[in-house]
């Protein structure tokens, strides 16, 4: 089946005792049994749940694998791979990685004697360079956040197989419509839901997908054991997000190709940070392992001031000042003072987060309409 079709159709069924052709809500934290042990597959919603179930099968399914996983949020998501290792493993990661991942593998983790090296990614051989008998993950995120720097998944792969090592993406800002990581050669896709899955901004969730019997039966176990699961009406919600994923998606990068051309010829910014341009350092890679560009766009204004950022992020009337993104309306956004103003000036300007950066989550609204919302907060 091709995306559109699995996207509708991937495991859910008609409910069988009424007809419903939407899988209900299964509220229940329970379920009546014949005898001992004598159940139809759900014990207790912990373990599983119907609703839930059917989510974990379409997320596996776009997602071109066979196992799929919901937790209560991304963190929740993520929290379960790192569950998999032991203390004295290591892991390397990127250096521009999303906030609250690196807030858990170094305030959480690191305490339990995981260690994390963050690299810089978009170089295959400084990554090599720290792989030793104890790199048990390479934790992957491409594009990145705010920078949108791409990062070779297969390159990846072939570096974490040869180390013995599990490879995981966090596929949250390419979506599985426009990049496949299983089908590139990891072994475990990671989502934070809450972004373009559930893609209307009213669910926070966490998904992961793997293909390999093994590790999905460690991801169940630490799934089950902590318990960090989502709630059946989330599920729901998320069950009919997705089945506009591709068209959303669609619209997202028809959006953000035309706002990132607008932005790139206006006078007042002074870079423009898009993976669709020929320009961008990683183009190549991003057109080799991706079928479109996405609607997420970085850019700093000439003389790099701080005011005039902050103006302008004042100023929109459709873009909303927020965190997060992927929803179906526009977001605008400040790293230097909102998601990375716990990062020390000299450190996130090295990443490339300056004062003048702004961060855009295009929605799907009418292109002119955001481009003219844009023209007047620009000034
Ligand atoms: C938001 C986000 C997360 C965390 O997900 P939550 O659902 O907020 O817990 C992880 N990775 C990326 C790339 C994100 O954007």
């Amino acid at each position: 089946m091709k995306f559109a079709t699995k996207a509708i159709h991937a495991g859910v069924h008609p409910d069988e005792s009424t007809g419903a052709i939407m899988t209900p809500i299964y509220q229940t934290s329970t379920y009546v049994q014949d005898g001992v042990g004598n159940h139809k597959g759900y014990e207790y919603s912990r373990t599983l749940n119907p609703t839930r179930h059917a989510l974990e099968k379409n997320i596996a399914a776009i997602e071109n694998g066979n196992f799929g996983a919901c937790f209560g949020s991304g963190l929740a998501a993520i929290d379960c791979v790192i569950k998999m290792l032991n203390p004295g493993d290591e892991v390397i990661s990127t250096n521009d990685l999303y906030g609250g991942s690196y807030r858990l593998f170094k305030t959480i983790f690191e305490k339990y004697g995981i260690k994390f090296h963050f690299v810089d990614m978009q170089h295959p051989a400084s990554v090599e360079s720290h792989v030793n008998a104890h790199t048990k993950l390479i934790w992957v995120e491409t594009p990145t956040n705010p920078m949108m720097n791409i990062i070779d998944i297969e390159a990846m792969a072939s570096i974490a197989k040869k180390a013995g090592a599990l490879l995981c993406v966090d596929n949250t800002f390419a979506t599985p419509y426009l990049q496949n990581p299983l089908d590139l050669g990891a072994d475990i896709v990671m989502h934070s839901v809450t972004k373009y899955l559930g893609g209307h901004s009213d669910v926070v969730m966490g998904a992961l997908v793997c293909n390999d019997e093994e590790i999905a039966k460690e991801m169940y176990r630490i799934q089950n054991s902590t318990g960090a699961v989502t709630a059946p009406m989330d599920s729901f919600l998320v069950l009919r997000g997705i089945k506009t994923l591709h068209l959303r998606v669609q619209r997202h990068c028809e959006n953000g190709e035309k706002l990132a051309n607008f932005l790139v010829n206006h006078p007042k910014i002074e870079k423009v940070y898009w993976p669709g341009f020929t320009t961008h350092p990683n183009h190549d890679v991003a057109r080799k392992q991706m079928r479109g560009y996405g609607g997420m766009i970085s850019f700093t204004m000439k003389g790099n001031r701080l005011e005039d950022a902050l103006e302008v992020v004042k100023k929109v009337e459709i873009f909303a000042l927020a965190e997060s993104l992927g929803g179906v309306e526009s977001l605008i956004g400040h790293p230097a003072t909102m998601t990375h103003a716990s990062i020390p000036k000299e450190v996130r300007e090295k990443t490339g987060v300056v004062d003048s950066l702004i961060r855009l989550s295009v929605g799907i609204e009418d292109a002119d309409d955001l481009i003219a919302d844009l023209t007047q907060a620009l000034g």
